[in-house]
């Protein structure tokens, strides 16, 4: 009996142990980060039969609304999920598994779910329960969605920047070949990276013989030319290109020609900060037409000359006929007669001056002159022709300058002219002669119509006139020209500055020969 007892007892303090034991286990549970279940495999549709506190938590439900339950309450309607399938065919094979799925609380807010799924078996091996571990990720999975979103956008933005260089580059490349002049790229070591299709037809070159080379062995090296050379190397490090470069040579294939070529650093978007453009264009052809044209100018102007002089000589004699004339109108139509075949030749020498500075014929014949002199004489000249206008003189320079006298003169009465014939509402012209170091500098200032500032880069070329003044204001387009080489051939410089409205200033410098220290005005 005593021995009963005893047994009794100890099955008492075994259970009370083991009842201990549950406790602490449950409570360890509750605990626990994770929502936790248990499900029974061996009851109809697998029922809960277990949840811990966070699984209440993580659901929204509560324990009582739990337990008895299938799972798949926790996915609402959202059934379509493939993962699904995997915990379903895991429990039918009694096996573990791990799946992300969507999960619904108890007030429809979606929350995903790391579940983690383990079979419990019994002795024989046979699957009684299933115990569900799960995580609230739903932030984690934000996260990852939000990378994914912020990735497929930067990938988006790379394409897009992507094709729209490739547009941009598909651009450029089609107006390059379809350009009618020969371009080059080169590399900083003057190597040819491409040549467009012009510059391949044009010199009958192949690409192979012409990319990879560099430029200077080209052909029969006609690049070779130290001045040019000099030029290109300066184009990396200063950005200055080189402009209206003529070459003329001998080229394989092709023959004689002139080239004209213009080279440029490219910079296309901070990108070939260290490639250079060049830009060929033939211009044989050109210079040749240029070259009859002077021909036939100087040719015209000599055979008008002639004939001209003869008139003059005529009208001449008749003048002196006519001083016991009784009819003055005869007299008044020879004077016209007269001044008209002036202004007739005056024309005619323009148009041979331009034809031998072009020729390179022009004679100087330089000679020491006193320029404030000069400068005053042909403004004297002047006023008496014009004697309404206000020709105002200011500064002397008491300077000595080699040159041309007649020609210098020639350019102050051209600028003169051109000052009183463009500033029609004005009557008033300032001339200046300064010293400026060791140059002499004569201004002519009009308060006339003004040049803009397209005009203003052509008007020193042949036969240009500004295209609005052309019906008012008759003109060859000669004089600037004329005058520019002549300022040129005596080593000085003529530019104008000008606004439209506002009148213009033309200013040539001539150097000095004398070093007398009279600073003048
Ligand atoms: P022309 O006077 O015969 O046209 P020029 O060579 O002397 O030829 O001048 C070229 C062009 O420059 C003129 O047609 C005119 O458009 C412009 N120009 C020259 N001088 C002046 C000036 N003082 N004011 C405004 N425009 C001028």
């Amino acid at each position: 009996m005593e021995k009963n007892t005893s047994h009794i007892d100890k099955l008492k303090q075994h259970i009370h142990n083991k009842s201990n034991d549950l406790d602490l286990y449950l409570k360890a549970l509750n605990s626990a980060y994770s929502g936790i279940i248990i499900t029974d495999n061996m009851q109809h549709d697998n029922p809960i039969i277990y949840c811990n506190t966070a699984f209440e938590t993580i659901s929204g439900y509560s324990h009582n609304e739990i337990i008895g339950h299938n799972c798949r309450f926790l996915q609402a309607q959202d059934r379509s999920q493939p993962e699904r399938q995997i915990i379903k065919d895991s429990i039918i094979r009694g096996e573990e598994c791990k799946v992300e799925i969507r999960n619904y609380r108890k007030d429809g807010t979606l929350f995903w779910n790391e579940l983690f799924i383990s079979p419990v078996k019994n002795d024989e091996g046979k699957v009684t329960h299933f115990i569900g571990v799960q995580n609230d990720i739903t932030a984690r999975k934000k996260a990852e969605h939000d990378l994914r979103e912020e990735k497929s956008h930067v990938e988006q933005k790379i394409q897009e920047r992507t094709k729209e260089l490739q547009d941009k580059e598909i651009f450029l490349s089609s107006i390059i070949e379809t350009v009618r002049e020969s371009l080059l790229v080169l590399d900083a070591n003057y190597v040819v990276l491409s040549a467009n299709k012009h510059f391949l037809n044009s010199f009958k070159v192949s690409s192979e013989e012409t990319v990879g080379k560099p430029l200077f062995e080209l052909g029969k090296k006609q690049w070779n030319i130290n001045s040019l050379k000099e030029l290109l190397t300066q184009i990396l490090p200063t950005n200055n290109p080189v402009i209206d470069y003529e070459v003329d040579n001998l080229f394989p294939h092709i023959g004689r020609k002139v080239m004209l070529l213009n080279a440029y650093r490219i910079e296309f978007e901070g990108h070939y900060k260290d490639r250079i453009l060049i830009a060929i264009e033939d211009i044989t052809e050109k210079k040749e037409q240029d070259r009859r044209k002077d021909d036939f100018l100087s040719i015209a102007s000599h055979e008008l000359k002639t004939p001209l002089t003869t008139i003059k000589g005529l009208v001449q004699i008749l003048q002196r006929m006519s001083g016991d004339h009784p009819n003055p109108k005869f007299v008044n139509t020879l004077d016209k007669m007269s001044s008209y075949v002036d202004r007739l030749n005056l024309l005619i020498t323009k148009l041979l001056d331009t034809a031998k500075i072009q020729s390179g014929n022009i004679e100087l014949h330089m000679e020491p002159f006193d320029i404030d002199k000069t400068i005053r004489d042909a403004i004297d000249n002047i006023k008496l022709a014009v004697p309404g206008y206000e020709i105002c003189i200011s500064g002397t320079t008491g300077a000595i300058v080699e040159g041309d006298e007649l020609q210098i003169i020639q350019v102050v009465n051209n600028l003169l002219s051109n000052a009183i014939k463009y500033s029609p509402d004005s009557d008033k012209v300032d001339v200046g002669i300064h010293k400026v170091a060791n140059f002499v500098k004569i201004s002519v200032r009009d308060y006339g119509m003004g040049i803009n500032y397209q005009d203003r880069l052509k008007i020193f070329e042949r036969f240009y006139r500004a295209s609005h003044i052309q019906k008012k204001f008759p003109g060859l387009g000669i004089g600037l020209y004329v005058s520019h080489e002549i300022i040129a051939n005596h080593k000085g410089t003529l530019w104008v500055e000008s606004e439209p409205g506002e009148g213009s200033t033309f200013n040539f410098t001539l150097p000095i020969i004398n070093n007398d220290d009279n600073d003048g005005a």
